[in-house]
Order: structure tokens, then C-alpha cells, then sequence
């Protein structure tokens, strides 16, 4: 039944199933441990012979409602919660990527996930090459060599919000025999769902819309469950791991293969799990998803198009603008546009942080994709670590103004942006 739920039903339902006289809103089990009745039910957990709980840096009923939640949303075959959205990038390419190793990325992507790959997985001793997303597909195939693990993307960037071409860039992964890993923290399961564009491990930042209202950091993994991992590239994955007593992953857990080993392995080792706190205000976050994501979307093509017409507003950004290069593109992979848009101001740095400052509803805050309308000047906030040179190959202009549109009433949203560009 619930296979053809669709996806509003599935944000409302899924992940929890209580039974005769149980709570019926998930409840918070504030437990790190759980109790046995015999000594073979515990051996029989260490063996992974039974998939139940034993300590909840490795797993937590609450958690596992909100990942079971977001595997549904996303079409996946399991889903791992993590403590931030860092650590669901780190995770997911450390899961087959080791010293030695070597993984493909656009160049435009989040400030830290540039830091993460660029320097410290280099001290690592992975190796990032970076592609543009507008490169021909032979200069791309080029950047892929015989330790290549994987290709890495976001579906809808930030915070240049440039939408992926799913087509080009998943052929040419399935072309190289690697996984395609993609960040779909923009524009959330509800809007875009990578694992039927070609993407083989999605990832996300739930501090953003999953959450959507600003009250926790978080990240999770969905697995596909579609890569073929006996490729002969991943021995990780197909041959014995020592840690758990020569358990090969893929021949005992099949298409979950991967996530099993990322929960099993990473986490039981490093200790990064989501707590079950924030993995039920995520849930709670995800009931609402669908009615968040068009509203935001709803608004913040309003306000596009409100400055798209501004006279002190040099240029606009914004997916779903007829005028945006990337309009095609999103029409085609995303049910709207979300809620992020940049825009330059006529001017430049001084200008922009002038209007910033004059803004009295939409807040200046170092977040992005919640309820509130919040602005970020990403050139000397997110992306102050990055070269000049690295901001620019991010999309970041010295200019631009991110706007993280929220779901208050687009009139007064509007009325205020109109109030600070008087400023100017
Ligand atoms: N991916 C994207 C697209 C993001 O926007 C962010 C944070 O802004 C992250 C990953 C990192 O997530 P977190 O801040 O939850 O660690």
C-alpha cells in the first residue's frame, strides 16, 4: 500500500506504523540503550544476524523513523541520519573512497563541501578533481582516472542555485562505472528526486528545508540501492571487513550494501549519529514538507520577478525565471523552484550590504531554507575561507545577495525588500 502512496501522503505517513494502544506521534526514546533477554539475542546483534537496536550511536528507534521516512521520500532502499550535513558528504564519500583514492565534483558547490573536498580530504589522501558544469563531456571524462571512486554534485547549488543536468552529468558516471552521489538539499525530496534522474546515493543537509524551521543540525544518506558495486572498484564493499569479522557487505546485505556498511563500519567507528531530539523535529518538519517547499517556491518567484524589474537591482537569479539559463533545466527535473534566490544590487559590496542592512522583516543570518525570510552576503560569510578565485568558480560574486525566501505573506515580503532598495 504504501508503495503508491504519493509523496505528501508519504511526508504525512511514512516511517512510523504505531500499534494497538502505542503513541501516535512518534515518541522521543531518549535511550542510548536497550535491554535483552538472553545472552544469544545480544550475540546475535553483534553478528547483524537481527537488524534491532543495540546502542544508539549506531541506531535509535526515533532516528530510524525519520530515516525510513526520508528512504520512502526519496525512492531509496535505506537512509543513515547524521549529525550534520558535513558529515553525510564526508560520510558518504569516505564510505568507498580511501588514501590513494580520487572522486570527481562540480565546482559549484556549498563553501564547506569546496573546504571538505578541496583541503581536508587532500590530507587525507583523496584526491578531488573539479569539474565546470558547462565543461564538454570529453574534458570531464578526462578528469576521471583509473582511482576514481565517484562523481559528486548538488541537484539545485548553493548559493548560485545552478541546476544540475542530471542527464549529462549521470551518463557520463554510468560511462565510468561509478556512483553518482548527489546533494539534494535545495530542493528537498518533495521538488526533485535525483534517484530517478540517474543519481545512484543522495545526500542532504536536513538543517535546511527537511527540518525547515531552524532547529537542528542534521544530514542523512539515502542509498539507491542501484550501484553495482562488484564492479571490481570497490573492494570495500565486496571483499571481507576485518573490523567485523570478514563480513563481506554486499554479499550479506545485497542492494543495501552500502548504507548497511556506512551505519555498521563509519558510524559504529566515529561516533557522528543524529540524536533522536533532532531527529524528531526533522520528522516533524517532514510532515509539513510538501505545503512548505510551494509555498516557498510560490513567494520567492514573486519576489524574483519584484526585482527582476527593480531599477537599482543590477541582475536576478532564480531558477523558474523564464529569463534564468537554468529555467529548461529545473522545468524539467523540479517541481518548482524552492525558495533561494540571489540578485545583484546596482552598485556592488558596499550597496549590497547597505540593502542588507536596511532590511527589517527578512533577517541577516548565516542559514538558509527556513520559515523566516533570512539574506546572507555568502562572499564574506560562507565563502569568506575560499580564494577569490575559488568564489568566483563557486558562483560567488561579490555583489550577490542570497535570499532565502520564506512562507510569511509575499506582500510583506516584498514591501520590505522595496523599503531598504529606497535606501540605496
Ligand atoms: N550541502 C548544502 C547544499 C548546504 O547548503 C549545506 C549547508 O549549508 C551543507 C551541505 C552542510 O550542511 P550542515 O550545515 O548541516 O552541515
Amino acid at each position: 500500500m504504501m508503495k503508491d502512496w504519493n509523496i505528501e501522503t508519504k511526508a504525512v505517513q511514512c516511517g512510523y506504523s504505531p500499534k494497538n494502544g502505542e503513541p501516535r506521534v512518534t515518541p522521543i526514546v531518549q535511550s542510548t540503550t536497550y535491554k535483552y533477554d538472553s545472552c544469544q539475542s545480544i550475540a546475535d546483534l553483534f553478528d547483524l544476524k537481527v537488524a534491532e537496536h543495540m546502542y544508539s550511536r549506531i541506531s535509535n528507534p526515533t532516528v530510524e523513523v525519520f530515516e525510513n521516512k526520508m528512504a520512502a521520500l526519496e525512492g531509496g532502499v535505506g537512509a543513515l541520519a547524521l549529525s550534520a550535513g558535513q558529515t553525510a558528504s564526508t560520510l558518504a564519500v569516505l564510505n568507498i573512497c580511501e588514501a590513494g583514492d580520487h572522486l570527481v565534483a562540480l565546482s559549484i558547490l556549498y563553501g564547506g563541501t569546496f573546504n571538505l573536498f578541496k583541503h581536508t580530504f587532500k590530507k587525507l589522501g583523496v584526491e578531488v578533481t573539479f569539474v565546470t558544469p558547462d565543461a564538454e563531456v570529453d574534458e570531464i571524462r578526462r578528469a576521471f582516472k583509473a582511482n576514481t571512486k565517484l562523481l559528486f554534485g548538488e541537484s539545485l547549488s548553493n548559493p548560485g542555485t545552478e541546476m544540475l543536468d542530471f542527464a549529462k552529468f549521470s551518463a557520463i558516471a554510468r560511462e565510468m562505472d561509478v556512483p553518482f552521489i548527489v546533494d539534494n538539499t535545495f530542493p528537498t525530496p518533495y521538488l526533485c528526486n535525483p534517484l530517478k534522474h540517474g543519481a545512484d546515493i543522495v545526500i542532504h543537509s536536513t538543517t535546511k528545508y527537511v527540518d525547515g524551521h531552524a532547529t537542528s543540525v542534521g544530514g542523512i544518506i539515502v542509498d539507491g540501492g542501484t550501484f553495482n558495486w562488484a564492479n571490481g572498484k570497490f573492494p570495500g564493499l565486496t571483499e571481507p571487513d576485518e573490523s567485523y569479522h570478514g563480513l563481506r557487505y554486499l554479499e550479506t546485505f545485497g542492494a543495501s550494501a552500502y548504507i548497511v556498511k556506512a551505519r555498521v563500519q563509519w558510524v559504529r567507528d566515529v561516533g557522528c549519529y543524529m540524536s533522536p531530539q533532532n531527529a524528531f523535529l526533522s520528522n516533524k518538519g517532514l510532515e509539513t514538507l510538501h505545503l512548505r517547499m510551494e509555498r516557498h517556491s510560490e513567494n520567492a518567484l514573486k519576489l524574483a520577478e519584484y526585482l527582476g524589474n527593480h531599477e537599482k537591482v543590477a541582475w536576478v537569479k532564480y531558477p523558474r525565471l523564464k529569463s534564468d539559463p537554468n529555467y529548461d533545466l529545473c522545468v524539467k527535473y523540479m517541481k518548482a523552484g524552492s525558495g533561494v534566490l540571489t540578485f545583484g544590487v546596482q552598485g556592488g559590496s558596499n550597496e549590497a550590504e547597505k540593502v542588507m542592512d536596511a532590511l527589517q522583516l527578512a533577517e541577516r543570518v548565516v542559514h538558509v531554507a527556513d520559515v523566516r525570510t533570512g539574506v546572507l552576503h555568502p562572499a564574506s560569510m560562507t565563502h569568506r575561507q575560499l580564494s577569490k578565485a575559488d568564489q568566483l568558480a563557486a558562483g560567488v560574486l561579490p555583489e550577490l545577495i542570497r535570499v532565502s525566501v520564506g512562507i510569511e505573506h509575499i506582500d510583506d515580503i516584498i514591501a520590505d525588500f522595496s523599503q531598504a532598495l529606497e535606501k540605496l
